[in-house]
């Protein structure tokens, strides 16, 4: 067994901490505060990764990409979320698409869509399930036909015409290129009467000009996205009918790995916050650091993150073997990463006392931002519900032996 991180991973790793450094740091407090959604879009900071290859760290080698493996993403996810969650959620929605790109496109989608994506310095990806009448259900655990998923899409001619409402889309209303389900059978249950189409965001009919305003971060977009008779080519048809159940097993596989890394990233951000400000404290003639209640508190926190740390790399090290455990894995990784970082950020607030509300401070902002993953990416109670199908399928042994 081996616990070391790959020449090319500390690569990454110490990349995306200088960008964090250089960059993020330095502004995230005043940005994450600004009024409106519009105006905190960090295009300066997405053009200067996609400069440093982090945009594109997912896309396919030939076409421009560093093609890095799942761990890799999550270890990088979780830096950039050191320095600003929002940020690291904008460049992984570019990163969970990679495999969509890389392997549900036909060749003939990915000469058309690829090249574009990774030329524009501003291109961002989003993947958009979500309506007013469907959040959880679309999780595949409750999937009949009367299922209140409102997004049509009828065949007329060689075109697929789509109507319908989705809400909650991360990087929504920002993104180039969307990724939009909907449903083509409404006699069927979702996964069987449902696609995926990739959708340009400039195509007529399609309407993606609304930001949810939000508590959580607050530099990523959550849009709402509307189609009015929006016309889109049979050609771009990414899963069809039948597929859509592939969709995160096959072509997704490292979302729920990744998207635990970025929240845990916030979880270590408080805890390093509380750490120097242990040390730098004076209370009773002494550091508080040395006061047991504070170093408890400390090392408590410490010892959940590297847990749940260790957790995702297996989680993502699983999803790059394609194991067919890989799923569950994530799963859980990304409930007990959102509830570590969670729990990291209120013991880490107690540690700063009255400062921790303070705004001279960042930990306001890390308890925020650390509530977003308790819901995003599936409810954590669904999470285990998912996952708790496979368990109870399966001895012990089958899900989590070696
Ligand atoms: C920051 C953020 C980013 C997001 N990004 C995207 C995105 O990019 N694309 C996208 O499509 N969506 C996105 N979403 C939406 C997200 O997927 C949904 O919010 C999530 O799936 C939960 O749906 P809901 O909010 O409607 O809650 P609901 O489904 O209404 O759930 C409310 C409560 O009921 C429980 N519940 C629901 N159904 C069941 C059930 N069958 N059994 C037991 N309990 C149940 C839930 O666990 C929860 O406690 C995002 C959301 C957030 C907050």
């Amino acid at each position: 067994m081996e616990f070391n991180i790959t020449e090319d991973q500390q690569h990454w790793r110490d990349l995306a901490k200088d960008f964090v450094e250089k960059h993020i740091k330095p502004d995230v407090l005043r940005r994450d505060r600004l009024l409106t959604a519009e105006e905190r879009i960090p295009w300066d900071w997405i053009r200067e990764a996609d400069t440093a290859g982090i945009r594109t760290l997912g896309i396919p080698k030939k076409y421009g990409g560093a093609e890095v493996d799942i761990v890799t993403l999550c270890i990088v996810g979780e830096e950039l979320a050191v320095g600003d969650l929002g940020f690291a959620v904008i460049m992984d929605q570019c990163w969970k698409m990679a495999h969509l790109f890389g392997e549900a496109m036909t060749t003939d989608q990915q000469k058309r869509f690829i090249p574009p994506f990774v030329k524009d310095s501003e291109a961002t990806t989003a993947i958009a399930l979500t309506e007013p009448g469907v959040g959880s259900d679309h999780q595949g655990y409750y999937d009949e036909p009367d299922i209140d998923f409102q997004t049509t899409a009828v065949l007329d001619g060689d075109h697929y015409v789509l109507n319908g409402t989705k809400r909650y889309i991360s990087n929504g209303s920002m993104a180039k290129l969307y990724f939009v389900v909907a449903r083509t059978d409404k006699t069927k249950n979702l996964f069987d009467g449902g696609a995926v189409f990739i959708i340009p965001h400039d195509t007529n009919g399609f309407i993606a000009d609304t930001f949810h305003e939000k508590s959580s971060q607050r530099l990523a977009t959550n849009g709402t996205l509307k189609m009015e008779n929006c016309r889109v080519p049979k050609e771009n048809i990414l899963l069809g009918e039948g597929k859509l159940g592939q969709l995160r097993s096959q072509f997704m596989p490292g979302s729920k790995a990744e998207a635990a890394a970025t929240v845990l990233g916030v979880g270590r951000a408080a805890y390093e916050y509380a750490f120097d400000y242990a040390k730098n404290r004076k209370q009773g003639g002494k550091q508080i650091i040395e006061l047991q209640t504070v170093a408890i508190m400390l090392a408590h926190i410490a010892m959940k993150l590297d847990a749940a740390r260790l957790q995702i790399w297996k989680a993502g090290w699983l999803a790059d073997q394609k194991h067919p455990t890989a799923p569950v894995h994530g799963l859980l990784a990304k409930v007990n990463a959102s509830e570590t970082a969670f729990e990291a950020c209120r013991v880490a607030s107690e540690v700063l006392g009255g400062a921790s509300i303070m705004h001279e401070h960042p930990m306001e902002k890390y308890l925020r931002d650390a509530t977003s993953f308790l819901h995003s990416d599936g409810t954590n109670q669904l999470c285990l519900l998912r996952a708790s199908k496979a368990i109870s399928a399966n001895s012990y042994e089958q899900v989590f032996g070696f």
